[in-house]
C-alpha cells in the first residue's frame, strides 16, 4: 500500500510547487496537503534558520496528523543586506505574505546598490518528521542577481526580480518545470525523495 505523506504548507503555490516536485519525483506515496487536516495547527515560524523552521512545521504537522510530514522553510539572502530578508522573507514588509510590498521594500532598500553587488540567493531547507520522531533536514539553494524592477508574471513572491546566474530571464519569466529544474526548493527537494524513501521503507 502506498504510504501517506502530509505537506505541510498552507501556501497554496508553495504547495502546487511541493507536490509537482514529489509527483516528479515518482515516491510510492500519497500525497496529502493541510487542506485534509483543517484542525492541524497554523506552526509560527520562529527558529532563526530555514533549516530550524521547516523542522518545526515538520514536527508539529507530523504529531498532529499522525503521518509522516514533509515542510520547507525558503527566503531570499540578499548580500547587500547582509542575508536578510532571510527568514523574515515572507513578512519583510510587515504583513505576512504581502508579496508586492515585500519585493517593493527590497527593491527600494538596494535602490542605491551597484549592478555588480546586487547578488542574492534562494536558499530552502526541506525536513521531513515522523510521528515516531526520526527527523531529517537538506537544503539548497540558487544564486542570482536582483534587477531593478519587475520582469515576468509566473511564480511567487521575489521571482519578478531574480535572475539565476548563467541565465538571462528572471525565476518569473520561467515555466513551472524550467523553474524546479534549477531552483532552491527543487533542488532541496530531489535530495529529500531518497531520504523519504529510505525512511518510509525502513
Ligand atoms: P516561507 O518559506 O513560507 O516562510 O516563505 C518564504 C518566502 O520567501 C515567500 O513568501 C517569498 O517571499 C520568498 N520565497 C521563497 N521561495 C521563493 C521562490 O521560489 N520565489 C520567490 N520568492 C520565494
Amino acid at each position: 500500500m502506498a504510504h501517506r505523506i502530509v505537506l505541510a504548507t498552507r501556501n497554496r503555490k508553495k504547495l502546487e510547487e511541493l507536490q509537482r516536485l514529489l509527483d516528479a519525483a515518482s515516491l510510492d506515496a500519497e500525497i496529502l496537503s493541510l487542506d485534509s487536516f483543517p484542525e492541524a495547527p497554523e506552526v509560527a515560524e520562529t527558529e532563526s534558520t530555514f533549516a530550524g523552521n521547516a523542522l518545526l512545521k515538520a514536527r508539529a504537522i507530523a504529531a498532529a496528523t499522525g503521518l509522516p510530514a514533509v515542510a520547507d522553510d525558503s527566503g531570499l539572502c540578499v548580500d547587500a543586506l547582509n542575508g536578510m530578508p532571510g527568514v523574515l522573507s515572507a513578512r519583510w514588509a510587515g504583513g505576512h505574505g504581502d508579496d508586492d510590498a515585500n519585493l517593493d521594500l527590497v527593491l527600494g532598500q538596494i535602490s542605491d546598490v551597484p549592478d555588480r553587488r546586487r547578488t542574492a540567493s534562494f536558499a530552502c531547507a526541506a525536513a521531513v518528521a515522523l510521528p515516531d520522531g526520526t527527523e531529517r533536514v537538506v537544503e539548497g539553494s540558487v544564486e542570482g542577481v536582483l534587477l531593478r524592477e519587475r520582469q515576468g508574471a509566473n511564480g511567487f513572491g521575489y521571482d519578478p526580480i531574480f535572475v539565476p546566474l548563467g541565465h538571462d530571464r528572471t525565476t518569473a519569466e520561467m515555466s513551472a518545470e524550467e523553474k524546479d529544474a534549477i531552483s532552491h526548493r527543487g533542488r532541496a527537494m530531489r535530495s529529500l525523495v531518497p531520504v523519504l524513501s529510505e525512511l518510509l521503507d525502513s
